[in-house]
């Protein structure tokens, strides 16, 4: 079937494998499926919708509604929600169930949602009570954690500093989407390496510097597509002494002998092929950024999976369709967002983070089952945070989803402008950015982040030495300004301590441009059909054909390096 996007007008197709899940997903009460209607919008602009709900990473000073305590949360303290410290809003200190309501039939459902959500206290940061954090701050989405600071989407790791999606791994700075690694600075996509800096997908490297598409390798510098190599710099072998010699001559610990290798590591890097996916064990999967998957279908950022359609950020997921970051153990999902661990059956829920099955339209819900449209319950058989016997649910629901489809709700997740988030602070803004003008003028919601008093820093700026061994111990205490956005940031002791003992240089930017910078070394999520640029085959990849690398099929690749 072949449609057109109302948001985008791009052409999309629904397939017969795509109306087989919705079947599969439609729920069932009193023995009567309700279908669940194919979607109106393409993949890309369901995927923005969702990520729309999203704040991985703009955190606010602010009271927790419920203890007066200062805290850090998703919500600024001007946001019409109440916001509890995630610990207390875990506990039995309030219940959601006092902000229940009956269904008005008269009135559509998402403007009843809408005054739900108005009410019930919130998460202040996403996370669940088995997710441990000891010693950390700053941290969104993240458990399992111990010293870490502004860890985000991160998991199982220690003494970790700056970072989004780092699982299992410790004292690594500066790091995106990598796993299982040790003592790594600036890289992106790696995978079981052990200091390993400024490396772009890079697999079981150690003690190296500038690689990108390596595996294996052993104190190489400045190597582009390697394979089980030691002490090769330029992509040629030197001997162990002038390999010292040498890499000692670019003087990694400056601020300027970085900044000239990084601009050349971009254009050396250019004149080697990349695989047209970012891939590894995978059977059958279209997308990008995928390891250890069967069967899925234009997916990004997916490991240990089957049977995925249109899904981003997964982990652990078996049959699911339209859902992203973040996931663990989870099946049968649909059209959801940050679904967390051990989820089984939801469909247009968000932030519904631990054990829930059953669920429609719910969020911020834990070890909740059969409820629809409710918001921070942990019960079952509930409706707009109403509980209700199993029979009088299951009679109700029908009759709600009928209501919806006259209204045009049914099948469709929540509406951007309910998100409780402006544009900007989410990860559609990261994945799709907009002005504020485009944002406005489509139902997104805008938030004017108010400036902080420390924004408006006057005080002296100071000057960051060249080299690390420079640097004063007092620099911890300085504000210093962003070479690139002009925003003051501050280094804290231990990350001092981390560049110290790396002999790495203070940064000069601040590190929410550092994770803009090395965001964009990835591809976007949005696929291209191509020719493999060696053998002419037709790929699917996420490097547009306007692009100035030399994109190869994989076995033409693989027969270029090894
Ligand atoms: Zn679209
Ligand atoms: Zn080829």
């Amino acid at each position: 079937m072949q449609n057109i996007c109302p948001q985008c007008s791009s052409n999309f197709d629904i397939t017969d494998d795509d109306l087989a899940f919705l079947e599969k997903v439609s729920p069932i009460f009193n023995g009567k499926k309700e279908l669940i209607p194919p979607p109106t919008l393409c993949p890309e602009c369901r995927m923005q919708r969702r990520l729309a709900f999203r704040n991985e990473r703009k955190l606010y000073h602010r009271k927790c509604d419920l203890t007066g305590k200062q805290i850090v949360s998703v919500y600024a303290a001007d946001k019409p929600f109440k916001a509890y410290q995630s610990d207390e809003w875990y506990t039995d200190k309030w219940n959601a169930l006092e902000y229940g309501r009956t269904f008005d039939f008269s009135r559509t459902f998402f403007e009843q949602w809408a005054e739900l959500m108005s009410v019930v206290p919130r998460m202040s940061l996403v996370t669940s009570p088995e997710a441990n954090a000891f010693n950390c701050s700053y941290i969104n989405f993240a458990g399992h954690s111990e010293n870490c600071y502004m860890t985000f989407d991160s998991d199982y790791n220690r003494d970790s500093m700056y970072t989004n999606v780092l699982k299992h791994s410790q004292n690594c700075v500066d790091c995106s989407f990598v796993h299982e690694c040790e003592l790594c600075y600036e890289c992106v996509d790696c995978y079981a390496s052990y200091n390993l800096r400024f490396s772009e997908n890079c697999t079981n490297c150690s003690d190296c510097a500038f690689l990108k598409n390596c595996s294996g390798c052993r104190q190489c510098f400045f190597c582009s597509n390697l394979a089980q190599k030691e002490y090769h710099i330029f992509n040629k072998p030197y001997s162990k002494s002038e390999y010292e010699q040498l890499l000692e001559s670019m003087q990694l610990n400056t601020s300027s002998g970085l900044h000239k290798l990084k601009n050349e590591f971009a254009e050396f890097t250019k004149q080697y092929p990349q695989k047209f996916q970012h891939a590894l064990k995978v059977e059958n999967g279209v997308g990008d950024y995928l390891a250890n998957v069967q069967n899925c279908h234009h997916c990004f950022d997916i490991a240990d999976a089957q049977d995925l359609r249109y899904c981003d950020t997964l982990y652990k997921a078996k049959d699911c369709c339209d859902v992203s970051s973040f996931g663990e153990n989870i099946a049968l999902i649909y059209d959801s967002g940050t679904i967390g661990v051990e989820g089984y059956n939801l469909q247009f829920c968000f932030n519904c983070v631990i054990n829930c099955s059953d669920l429609l339209y719910c969020n911020e819900c834990h070890r909740a089952s059969h409820c629809f449209g409710c918001i921070g319950v942990g019960e079952k058989y509930c409706i707009l945070n109403k509980q209700y016997t199993q029979e009088e649910y299951d009679t109700l629901v029908p009759q709600i989803i009928a209501h919806m489809r006259t209204t045009g709700e049914w099948g469709q997740f929540f509406p951007g402008a309910l998100s409780p988030f402006g544009y900007s602070e989410t990860m559609a803004q990261e994945q799709f950015p907009l002005t504020k003008e485009s944002a406005l003028t489509n139902g997104w919601n805008w938030y004017e982040e108010r400036t902080e008093a420390s924004d408006n820093y006057m005080g002296p700026m100071i000057t960051i030495p060249d080299s690390i061994t420079d640097v004063p111990d007092d620099i911890t205490k300085q504000i210093l300004k962003c070479e690139a956005t002009g925003k003051p940031y501050k280094i804290i002791p231990q990350e001092l301590k981390f560049y110290r003992e790396m002999g790495i240089p203070i940064p000069r930017k601040c590190p929410d441009q550092r994770h803009k910078e090395r965001m964009a070394l990835r591809n976007p999520r949005k696929l291209w059909k191509r020719n493999c640029m060696k053998c002419s085959k037709e790929i699917e990849t996420t490097y547009s054909p306007e692009r100035p690398e030399i994109v190869y099929c994989e076995s033409c690749y693989l027969s270029s390096v090894y």
